[in-house]
């Protein structure tokens, strides 16, 4: 089980492991755990660093991609978190957003595709 780390961070990590947001926590592997956490610490102390959450790898910044900045109130670069209808900056598929125990999902289709066992 993991907790607290915020809504931002859970819909990012999973998206930079292409993993479905409604894949049962059971089902990671450990590899899969091994990776979001050691992902997680990474980005959580940059973000300390920074005092904003940052989730974009360097080759996906936009000076890198040649994109504008991303334009939000909550600040920082993601990848899908209340990008929702916008494109996705690795593959171009829309963004998607549901609802989940009073939460928010935010995860792109082709980054991250459905598991068998999606509801
Ligand atoms: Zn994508």
């Amino acid at each position: 089980m993991i907790a607290g780390v915020g809504n931002v961070y859970r819909a990012e990590v999973l998206f930079r492991h292409g993993i479905d947001p409604y894949l049962p926590g059971r089902d990671l592997t450990r590899a899969q755990w091994d990776a979001i956490w050691a992902d997680l610490v990474s980005l959580m102390r940059e973000g300390v660093r920074h005092n904003r959450i940052d989730t974009v790898r360097p080759e996906h910044l936009p000076e890198a991609m040649g994109r504008p900045p991303r334009v939000d109130d909550h600040g920082g670069e993601v990848y899908v978190y209340r990008r929702a209808a916008d494109h996705c900056h690795i593959c171009g598929s829309e963004i998607r957003t549901a609802g989940l125990a009073a939460r928010n999902l935010f995860w792109c289709p082709g980054c991250q595709p459905p598991t068998a066992r999606r509801p």
